[in-house]
């Protein structure tokens, strides 16, 4: 696992989250420095107190392809409101979306304990729109992992091992390793990003990745580690979404 770096950093937000510190031309220029070749815009849905309106994700059109030589893709950290899996923005806006993650956060979400968290993951797994969970190891909000990442290889969708979590989300460290090796039994797809909400952050995955190489996960199974990859899931997505 010592190879793993990063071709794309697919979870990173702006000052239009509220509660993060750059902009998209900082982010860029900070992903290009480090060698990055793509980057997901990802920031939080409409439900997190002080963050983005839905019309911010319907306006994504007009940023630039590329900035600084790195791809920018438009994406969303979608809020999961309730058991039911229902996100924060409806499906005509995630249609214009390059990738979005979905994932539990505090002051979002309507309910309490591992079961009536589970529950909520795995529904909002079966959404079409949904990539992926992140933050699946977040102390605030445990979860059955083997149930999550079941769900998870059943859709093809990616279970995100989040580098912040390590130091923002203290209680993730053992959380964390459970979900990686479960991740290595079952063989799906896993995504490493930084979370970062500040641009020097951009591309860091130290955490995650020493998580993964205790767990005996190789680069290979980490879907951002190259771009041919990556591509291919967001093809993936495209497919997926033309048969709704
Ligand atoms: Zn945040
Ligand atoms: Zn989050």
């Amino acid at each position: 696992m010592e190879e793993l770096t990063l071709a794309a950093d697919l979870h990173v937000h702006t000052v239009a989250s509220g509660h993060a510190y750059s902009t998209i031309a900082e982010i860029a220029r900070d992903a290009a420095r480090k060698g990055l070749s793509a980057v997901a815009i990802t920031d939080h849905g409409p439900a997190m107190p002080g963050g983005t309106h839905r019309y911010y994700f319907g306006n994504m059109r007009v940023l630039p392809r590329r900035l600084e030589g790195v791809e920018i893709y438009r994406g969303a950290e979608l809020n999961i409101l309730n058991e039911a899996g229902e996100v924060d923005l409806p499906p005509e806006y995630l249609a214009l979306l390059d990738l979005a993650w979905a994932g539990l956060h505090l002051f979002c979400f309507d309910g309490s304990g591992t079961e009536s968290y589970t529950r909520a993951v795995l529904n909002a797994l079966k959404n079409p729109y949904v990539d992926g969970v992140v933050h699946p190891g977040n102390p605030d909000f445990p979860l059955d992992a083997e149930a999550v990442v079941n769900q998870a290889a059943k859709y093809g969708k990616m279970i995100e091992i989040n580098n912040s979590s390590f130091h923002v989300r203290l209680g993730s460290l053992e959380p964390c390793r459970r979900f990686a090796a479960l991740l290595k039994t079952q063989g799906s797809p896993v995504a490493v990003n930084s979370d970062a909400h500040f641009a020097g952050d951009v591309g860091r995955c130290e955490g995650a990745r020493e998580v993964l190489c205790q767990a005996g996960l190789s680069a290979e199974q980490v879907v951002n580690s190259s771009m041919d990859k990556v591509q291919i899931m967001l093809q993936a997505r495209r497919e997926r979404l033309k048969l709704i």
